[in-house]
């Protein structure tokens, strides 16, 4: 065994058994690669299986926990070799698989001298590693516009469990990492941003206002063709309780103005294009939520990308104020971990899938903060459990959405 690479788990790796999931784990080895190199050299030995692979450990499925074995985490592997311009729409970045979201912003930023280059797939959680957002396919709200699937990638390094070290530059779409396999490093495609953005977000006095209008939305082209829709995302009734009751506790809400106190649903697009083609979606945007009973004269307007980084950080809260729920609630019994899950819609509309949720919810006497990807009907269900109970209630129910 290579000491000076592989160390046995003790309390100084604690943290690194468990992610936002709260499962915990456990392991008998951890590795920190510097280097691809590094990296080899580790693979090449005796290591204790299973090996778990870890990126910043901020996935809330439970995918880098560890269950026995070895870790090796990629926090140190995380150089960038170049970022270059190709055109004025488009660039592309070599990283390892370490590098974090905000980490590779950063340095477009500096290498580019200019925010507007960006690598498409942004779950809201920006200290997310590169290597991390590939293996668990994650997107976030830009979806709508982006897409799921594409995880905008010129090549990708694979390292496979039997030290064969594979460079793809045709990459499958969606992508699936075989298992053992890990992420070694990535020549990310950046695209460059649209350049004049605007949000606008309405807010409802009843879920099932906002989502009859959801509905509505989803079939929603702008009249004028050059606005393009890039986030269309649903927050609910608990997730807006949510959001309100962790306020204190989440920073990135620090700048982002309280909602209205009887909103008990927000419904927010964002779209880009020029200033009077924006002006012209906006009001096709407020006709369709004030049909809903949406008052214009509350909603949000947002106009360019630091004003919409609000909103960004509204829904990113959302997720945020779960996983300060389930920490607390893990706390109190460690049997409760992270339980979301995606329901199909069995060809029901957007409005009926969450309608049918809420009222099993209610049957059930169970609590869940309920979020959306409203054009392609991409829900999101977070189990509130006030205690075991409630949790295995829970899951039960769960397993009959999926
Ligand atoms: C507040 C918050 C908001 C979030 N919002 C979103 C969201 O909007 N959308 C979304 O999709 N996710 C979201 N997530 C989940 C999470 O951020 C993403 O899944 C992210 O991609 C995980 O990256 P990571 O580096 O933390 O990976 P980890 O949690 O460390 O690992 C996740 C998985 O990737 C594997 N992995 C990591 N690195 C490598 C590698 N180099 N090679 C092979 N496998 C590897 C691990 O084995 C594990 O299976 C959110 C999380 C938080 C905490």
């Amino acid at each position: 065994m290579n000491e000076k690479l592989i160390h046995p788990v003790d309390e100084r790796y604690i943290s690194f058994l468990s992610d936002e999931s709260k499962q915990e784990g456990f392991a008998d080895t951890i590795s920190f690669p510097s280097s691809p190199e590094e990296l080899l050299q580790i693979i090449a030995s005796p290591l204790p299986a299973p090996i778990t692979f870890q990126g910043a450990n901020t996935g809330v499925e439970g995918g880098s926990v560890p269950q026995g074995g070895s870790i090796i985490n990629f926090s140190r592997m995380n150089h960038i070799r170049e970022i270059q311009k190709l055109s004025d729409t488009e660039g592309y970045a070599v990283v390892e698989a370490g590098v974090t979201l905000d980490q590779l912003a950063q340095e477009i930023r500096r290498s580019l001298k200019t925010d507007d280059y960006i690598w498409p797939p942004s779950p809201t959680e920006s200290s997310a590693t590169v290597g991390g957002v590939i293996a668990t396919g994650a997107y976030g709200m830009t979806s709508c516009y982006y897409g799921t699937k594409n995880l905008y990638l010129r090549e990708l390094t694979l390292l496979h469990s039997n030290g064969h070290t594979e460079v793809l530059s045709d990459i499958p779409e969606p992508f699936q990492l075989p298992a053992g396999t890990c992420i070694v490093k990535a020549t990310l495609k950046l695209l460059k941003r649209p350049a004049n953005i605007c949000g606008a977000a309405f807010f409802f006095d009843t879920e099932s206002n906002a989502l009859a209008c959801a509905d509505k939305l989803q079939n929603y082209v702008p009249d004028n063709k050059d606005v393009l829709i890039i986030s269309m995302e649903y927050i609910g009734n608990t997730a807006i309780k949510m959001i309100n009751t962790s306020r204190e506790l989440i920073s990135v809400l620090k700048d982002v103005p309280a909602l209205p106190s009887d909103a008990k649903a927000v419904i927010y697009v964002e779209i880009a294009g020029n200033e009077e083609s924006q002006d012209e979606a906006l009001m096709e945007l407020i006709d369709i939520t004030s049909e809903y009973g949406s008052d214009p004269d509350v909603a949000w307007a947002l106009t360019g990308y630091t004003e919409i980084r609000k909103m960004h950080s509204l829904r990113h809260a959302a997720t945020e104020s779960v996983i300060q729920f389930i920490e607390r609630k893990h706390h109190e019994d460690n049997r409760i971990i992270r339980l979301g899950v995606k329901p199909l819609s069995r060809g029901r509309s957007f409005q009926e899938t969450i309608l049918s949720i809420i009222q099993a919810l209610e049957d059930a006497n169970l609590c869940a903060s309920i979020y959306a990807h409203i054009k392609n009907s991409d829900i999101q269900v977070n189990f509130l459990p006030e205690n075991f109970e409630d949790y295995q209630k829970s899951k039960n129910i769960a397993n009959t959405w999926i």
